[in-house]
């Protein structure tokens, strides 16, 4: 079996946007695959088609391709073992659904769904809350286990509805060897008669996920824990079919849990605690409710990728940050932890802070353009740029680049605090020294005009303390804020001059109306 080539598959079902945990799979799924030279296959679960959401199937190829990976195989791109979508893959299952009856591990079940709800209600009445259709209680149901086999042929033959059920041995072991939890053991007394074929002709999930793996050549199944109950029965179906050889290896990746508490994580636990839970964001086709994403929040996909690798995953080392071949060089389903990984919000905004300073400014400057439009200013990606170069100190989204208002707009309020510390009888004539000061640069740069500031603090024997602020005020409108001599320049002599000028008579007008009052 070594030297099969390395297969996996990420195999979600359609039924509306995959959280982050999903995506998270499809990731771990991508890493193992290049690290072994395989191929990763995207393959879409649709048997169910009552849960059926449009849209869902784009979402996660969409998800991925801003992620930065993508699959060798699948819906979107094709490849040698399509059709990649089990509802056109319908005619395959049928016969593998027969051998199983033929050589006795399924039988036919004619039980009612109006039946089968009458045995559990009985059931329940009697003090069994989950009633199962299982190697017991199937001796009193209408099957062709238990029915005459003139009856169930004449059933079969007058298009009676059924299903065909998995005929789980009495008192028999099914080990499950999980490359994440070990061996897992369970006895089939412990497992129902699951339904593999339904009575609208298609497959369940446990019979289409077999065949599919078998004959896509799946060589590992990666999947959420959530599946690993059914891993036994998915075992056993192995054996039944004589594919024991082949069977894929299993591990099952740890649930995210609740960042604040017990429990898995779930769809509403983002917007209650203030962090996307999906990738993307996303708009209910029915009710039009918007899930937020982690692109429309502002992540990086590189920052995202690695929240997503740290999610159940640790590289044994101190390194923190992987680029995506890092990442592929790193991994491995070994290092993969049993317990379940809770979301770190901060790491996360940690994770972005040091993809966003990584960028050059012009970069940061081309990112703002969308946002600076959307709040109607027009600037060029070079103006934006030099805001980006003061602003990313403290940033971890590109939107923090824009906490600056005073880069865009001539302040309107001024700074309470700043003005009544340090507004002074005296500062209105030294706002108009500083005017006349710097009016008088030729080359308006921010090494002149600290140059120019400097000079006017000697000759009006004054300090910083007392100049600083309120220049600072007087321009931007607030009390503090990135170097002022960046801020003149990036803004230009003209308006530093005219915020001055305007400022100096503003601020003067309040404080002669605070003092009528
Ligand atoms: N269709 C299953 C899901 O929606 C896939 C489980 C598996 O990977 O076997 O998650």
């Amino acid at each position: 079996m070594s030297e099969r080539k390395v297969r996996v598959r990420y195999a979600p079902s359609p039924t509306g946007p995959q959280h982050i945990g999903g995506i998270r799979t499809a990731l771990y799924n991508y890493l193992f695959a290049k690290k072994m030279g395989g191929d990763v296959i995207l393959r879409i679960e649709d048997t169910d088609q009552t849960r059926f959401v449009p849209g869902a199937e784009d979402y996660i190829v969409d998800s991925v391709r801003w992620l930065g990976f993508d699959f060798d195989e699948g819906v979107h791109v094709g490849g040698a073992y399509g059709p990649y979508r089990q509802s056109e893959r319908k005619g395959i299952y049928r016969q593998y659904a027969d051998r199983l009856i033929e050589n006795g591990h399924a039988y036919y079940a004619f039980d009612t769904s109006e039946e089968l709800d009458a045995v559990r209600e009985q059931a329940r009445t009697a003090g069994i809350a989950s009633w199962q259709y299982n190697n017991i209680t199937r001796n009193s149901m209408k099957n062709s286990l238990t029915l005459p086999e003139s009856e169930v042929q004449k059933r079969l033959a007058s298009g009676d509805p059924y299903t065909i059920r998995i005929k789980m041995p009495r008192n028999e072991e099914v080990k499950v060897n999980d490359i994440i939890r070990g061996w897992v053991v369970v006895n089939t007394n412990q497992l129902d008669d699951k339904v593999l074929f339904k009575s609208d002709g298609m497959p369940t999930y446990h019979l289409a996920n077999i065949v599919d793996d078998h004959l896509m050549e799946i060589t590992h199944v990666i999947r959420g824990e959530e599946w690993l109950p059914s891993a036994p029965l998915h075992v056993h179906l192995y054996r039944c079919l004589g594919w024991e050889e082949t069977m894929p290896r299993f591990a099952h990746c740890p649930l995210l849990m609740k960042p604040d508490g017990k429990g898995k994580l779930s769809k509403r636990d983002g917007d209650r605690l203030g962090f996307p839970v999906f990738p993307l964001e996303w708009t209910d086709p029915k009710n039009g409710e918007i899930s937020s994403g982690y692109r429309e929040s502002g992540y990086f996909p590189e920052a995202v990728i690695n929240i997503l690798a740290f999610l159940g995953w640790n590289p044994g080392t101190h390194q923190e940050l992987f680029g995506m071949d890092e990442l592929i060089q790193a991994f491995s389903l070994e290092r993969v932890g049993k317990a379940g990984s809770k979301f770190d919000m901060d790491k996360a905004r940690w994770y972005n802070q040091h993809y966003l300073r990584a960028k050059s400014d012009a970069e940061l400057g081309a990112l703002m353009q969308p946002l600076l439009k959307a709040k109607g200013h027009d600037l060029t990606v070079d103006y934006a740029s030099k805001v980006a170069a003061q602003m990313k100190e403290r940033a971890v989204f590109i939107s923090d680049l824009l906490d600056g208002d005073f880069f865009f707009l001539a302040p309107t309020v001024y700074d309470a605090k700043t003005v009544h510390k340090k507004w002074k009888d005296k500062t209105p004539m030294h706002m108009e020294k500083l005017y006349e000061a710097l009016d008088g640069i030729e080359k308006w740069s921010a090494e002149n005009i600290e140059t120019r500031f400097k000079a006017l603090l000697e000759q009006l024997q004054t300090g910083m303390g007392a100049m600083l602020p309120n220049f600072r005020v007087l321009v931007t409108g607030s009390g503090m804020g990135p170097s002022m001599f960046a801020i003149s320049e990036i803004l230009g002599k003209e308006e530093t001059l005219l915020r001055i000028r305007n400022g100096i008579a503003a601020i003067v007008k309040l404080k002669t109306e605070a003092t009528q009052t």
